[in-house]
């Protein structure tokens, strides 16, 4: 999830912010929007599209003001549009807000809103935010208790910065499981999600931490956790803007394949019950979701790593739900005349909804008359405009060029369709469906574990760096999970890698092997880990 940056100060805050947004740009977004006080009014500039866009916008529409707050999008509830593009504002305009992050009960609280008389303008989670500020505000508190009340309402995760007309010299900032941090100025000070945006002006910062809230003027910041004062330590960062970016880490595949357990986490968001053991997906497949009981087959469709997790499906569906799956390598699908029959959904996987192949192969589907379901982590993009439904995996932008998070992301989307069909199609009892969704819940926590055995990892890669060649062996869902392994092995690597089913071995491969063939075998506990070995 994207970008914010505020200001409170003496410069022009939109210059300042937008400077911060740039700084920010690594991050991934597919719209931007700055918001400042201006004469105790608010005026905002926003829009779908690169920073550049709202660049020329700002140059036509100047925006003076010594506050201000900005936003880079990374959209999970609605498409990139300039109606979806933060700030959102309230009613009246007055009160505006920026948001990361996703609010898991907003459709409640829209209802509510709505019912008492609040009118919504976008499609996002984020605007009631800004309505429910505004409703607080109005009830007679100033913005920082109604900030205060506001995140006592809401569920999820978020970094939001808001500003109010009646109230010009400050914003305030909250945060909950996504980052935000202070940096401390000389009569100004600011707001980011990240440091890069702010190390042009300072290097003293103070990270924000979850249920924190700030109050942030020119002349100083007060902490809050809950309604009591807080201190936050200040750090003083040597990094360059460079080093900044990438965190601790060395390059950004390493850091995204630590993001891992957030993207898992990120994407059953608001979707999982794990004490009442469902997934609900009603309100997204909602043009599919009366299908589930009477599906006959499914065709999954896509490329690459895609592919591979879609091979992780048809295990799972199979398995689970008696239904027939066929997986196809999308680029062979479209042109291999597949037999499409009744009662089939084709699921196209794809990252950034944008695979030509995958694409072709949606559009085959729908030619013969065929619903589709998009699996993607890119809202607004073609695969999620064209398929009858989609399935967002909410793991943000991958910067990396090799797919990481965006895999785990994918497997958990397919893993929660199938716990809300095997409870439509009553194909498992509800005790299992309940044991197999608190086992998702605890997968971020698990992989987080797995994690810190990096340093093992990174052992076993000195050692094995000069082979030529590598197998990667695995048996049922480890079989898509060797395939997988041998793929980022040849894509980052430039070593010669096949994955292979570990039963297949006798039938050619094994000749192959001798004391210079590194094997890697994935055998985790499963019901085929003894025929492994
Ligand atoms: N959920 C919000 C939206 O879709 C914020 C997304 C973000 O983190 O950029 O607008």
């Amino acid at each position: 999830m994207c970008g914010i940056v505020a200001y409170a100060g003496h410069r022009n805050a939109a210059s300042v912010v937008l400077d911060g947004l740039k700084r920010l740009e690594y991050r991934g977004y597919d719209s931007a929007g700055i918001a400042v006080i201006d004469e105790r009014r608010i005026k905002s500039v926003r829009g779908a599209g690169k920073i550049i866009a709202l660049e020329q916008s700002l140059k036509k529409n100047k925006l003076s003001g010594v506050v201000g707050i900005g936003h880079t999008r990374w959209a999970t509830h609605g498409k990139p549009s300039e109606e979806n593009a933060h700030p959102h504002a309230s009613c009246k305009g007055d009160i505006v807000v920026v948001h990361n992050g996703i609010i898991e009960n907003y459709i409640d609280i829209k209802k509510n809103l709505l019912a008492a008389g609040h009118i919504f303008r976008s499609e996002t989670d984020t605007e009631v935010i800004a309505h429910l500020v505004e409703k607080h505000m109005s009830l007679g508190g100033g913005l920082l208790e109604a900030v205060r009340k506001t995140i006592s309402e809401i569920t999820g995760a978020y970094a939001i910065a808001v500003i109010s007309a009646s109230q010009p010299d400050c914003f305030i900032a909250a945060r909950k499981d996504a980052p935000l941090i202070v940096g401390f100025g000389e009569g100004e000070n600011f707001l980011a999600s990240d440091i890069p945006a702010v190390l042009p002006y300072t290097k003293r910062v103070a990270f924000l931490e979850d249920g924190d809230i700030a109050r942030v003027t020119a002349s100083g910041v007060e902490f809050f956790c809950g309604d009591e004062k807080i201190e936050r330590d200040v750090v003083v960062v040597n990094w360059d803007s460079v080093q900044a970016q990438k965190g601790n880490y060395r390059h950004f595949m390493l850091k995204e394949i630590f993001e891992q357990p957030q993207a898992v986490q990120d994407t059953f968001r608001g979707r999982l019950y794990p004490e009442e053991g469902i997934a609900i997906l009603d309100e997204e497949l909602a043009r599919i979701s009366g299908m589930a009981p009477s599906l006959e087959r499914v065709h999954i469709v896509a490329c690459g790593t895609s592919y591979h997790s879609g091979l992780v499906g048809k295990y799972l569906f199979e398995k689970f739900l008696a239904l027939p799956c066929e997986v196809d390598i999308a680029s062979e699908f479209r042109y291999r005349n597949p037999v499409l029959g009744k009662n089939t959904l084709v699921i196209a996987i794809t990252q950034s909804g944008e695979t030509a192949d995958t694409l072709a192969g949606m559009r085959l589907a729908k030619a013969a008359g065929v619903p589709t379901l998009a699996i993607t982590n890119v809202v607004g993009s073609t695969a999620s405009r064209e398929a009858s439904a989609s399935l967002f995996t909410r793991c943000g932008p991958e910067i990396g060029v090799a797919s990481t998070k965006a895999f785990t992301g994918q497997l958990t989307a397919i893993y929660l369709l199938l716990l809300d069909w095997a409870a439509k199609r009553k194909a498992l009892p509800p005790e299992e469906i309940k044991r197999m969704a608190l086992a998702i819940w605890d997968a971020p926590v698990r992989i987080s574990e797995a994690l810190k055995d990096a340093a093992a990892v990174e052992k076993l890669a000195k050692k094995f760096f000069h082979a030529k060649d590598f197998l990667y062996l695995g048996r049922n869902y480890n079989y898509p999970i060797a395939l997988e392994g041998a793929l980022k092995l040849k894509e980052i690597s430039y070593i010669h890698a096949e994955g292979y089913p570990a039963g297949e071995m006798k039938h050619g491969p094994i000749a192959l092997i001798d004391e210079n063939m590194p094997v890697m075998i994935i055998a985790t506990a499963s019901s085929t880990r003894d025929k492994i070995f």
